[in-house]
């Protein structure tokens, strides 16, 4: 399992170092901002939404390496997905980390979040990419917060 946890780790790190879809998307037709003041993170998640699926994402900003990791990670898992299939892999991440559930094979890459659930304050930081992106779908271009 401590193995298990240092790979967990790395694929953060090295998210969070070379984050995935780090770029502004010109033509987006959805963007909102996050922003978690518990931890100062603060990202913009932009959208190409073509019929029902995510034909594009991307998203720019700071933050500690969950809350980059995980943006970098999120843009990657919904890429192609209808806003269902976003909305629905959103609600098992967010109950993956907050320790509702266990990490499953559904969640792919994303299950190595499952870690998070030991440390409260950090759930913040790996759901802010993902409130962010549905306001993105929304169109709630105002600010969200995690407060
Ligand atoms: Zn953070």
């Amino acid at each position: 399992m401590a193995d298990l946890r240092e790979l967990y780790q790395e694929l953060i790190l090295e998210h969070s170092k070379a984050p995935r879809n780090y770029r502004e998307l010109r033509d987006a037709n959805g963007k909102a901002e996050g922003y978690n003041p518990l931890c100062g993170d603060r990202f913009s998640v932009s959208v190409q939404v073509q019929g029902d699926s995510i034909a594009d994402i991307a998203f720019q900003g700071s933050g500690c390496a969950i809350s980059k990791a995980s943006a970098s990670m999120m843009t990657q898992s919904v890429k192609g997905k209808t806003r269902e299939e976003a909305r629905k892999l959103f609600e098992h991440f967010h109950r993956t980390v907050t320790g509702k559930q266990n990490g499953s094979s559904d969640l792919g890459k994303l299950a190595v979040f499952a870690g998070v659930a030991e440390f409260p304050t950090r759930v913040k930081c790996a759901t802010l990419a993902w409130h962010t992106l549905q306001a993105a779908l929304e169109g709630k271009p105002e600010a969200v917060s995690t407060e």
